[in-house]
């Protein structure tokens, strides 16, 4: 095998050979188009010594590729149909520690507790986003998130108040950092080819100020009921929510999608729960 990324016959003739046909269960379209991977890695910034983990190793062109530029990959891939396949793609390679376990039932945070982690990974679209806020709430060594999701699932995380698609994956990923979409990714460079678009997202982890938990219980109650005005959906955890609302500057006559993530801090301050 040839030490770039895998493109589409290499990957669709390893898969055939080892009898595995992707299922949607797992989220699995396989990137097959060696310029993207190229890309990601190199928009990911990580490099010799760098930690990465990856969620969901597929095929293994993206952790093969990681590897490549000196990266120690931390990965894990849940089916193991695809184990002689990253046996047969990551043999020689060095840096890889690969568990086939679920990422969702391991304590990802106690893994990464310690040192600087740059999380790049083509999520499994079904478990992607929710990994993606875990991670940002309870793993703050993870410093870069550099994630390929479905295009929408990438809007929602850079949306901005106002939006039709701000909520809180938008307030959580504004809350612990900044949101940038790095590429636009049609979807003919998986196999197989999915019904819609991808797209990367960049997150630069920031400090989280104090109250930020306070701040997303607030609005997650408040997203509950997003058509009704902050008032009355945050009267059901305030014990006074107009006066915290107007102690904190903002509108009681407001609804949930247009306050940004410093309002909700700002609340966060202000505000004792009843
Ligand atoms: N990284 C590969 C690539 O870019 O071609 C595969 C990406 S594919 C979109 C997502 C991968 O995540 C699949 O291989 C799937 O089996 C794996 N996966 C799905 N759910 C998972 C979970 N809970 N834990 C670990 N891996 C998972």
């Amino acid at each position: 095998m040839s030490d770039g990324p895998l493109g589409r016959s290499a990957t669709a003739r390893l898969l055939d050979e080892h009898g595995v046909s992707p299922t949607k269960r797992y989220g699995q379209n396989f990137l097959i188009d060696p310029n993207t991977t190229r890309k990601i890695v190199e928009v990911s910034g990580v490099g010799p010594g760098d930690r990465v983990l990856e969620i969901g190793s597929g095929a293994g062109t993206l952790t093969r590729a990681l590897a490549a530029v000196g990266a120690s990959v931390l990965a894990f891939e849940i089916d193991e149909r695809l184990r002689p396949v990253l046996a047969a793609t990551l043999a020689g390679v060095t840096g890889v520690d690969l568990r086939f376990e679920d990422a969702t039932v391991v304590d990802l945070h106690e893994l990464v507790a310690g040192d600087p982690w740059v999380v790049v990974a083509n999520l499994p679209y079904n478990v992607g986003t929710p990994l993606v806020l875990d991670l940002l709430r309870t793993a703050p060594t993870v410093e870069r998130f550099v994630v390929m999701l479905q295009r929408e699932a990438v809007d929602r995380l850079a949306a901005s108040p106002g939006s039709k698609v701000y909520g809180i994956p938008s307030v959580v990923a504004g809350l612990h950092g900044t949101v940038r979409v790095a590429m636009r990714v049609p979807a003919s460079v998986f196999y197989p080819r999915p019904t819609v678009e991808s797209a990367v997202a960049i997150i630069e982890r920031v400090p989280a100020a104090a109250g930020t938990e306070v701040a997303i219980a607030l609005a997650s109650t408040a997203f509950g009921q997003r058509r009704k005005m902050v008032r009355s959906s945050l009267s059901a955890i305030l014990d006074d929510p107009i006066e915290a609302l107007e102690a904190a500057g903002i509108d009681p006559t407001a609804r949930a999608e247009d306050l940004a993530p410093a309002d909700w801090l700002r609340l966060a301050g202000v505000s004792h729960e009843g």
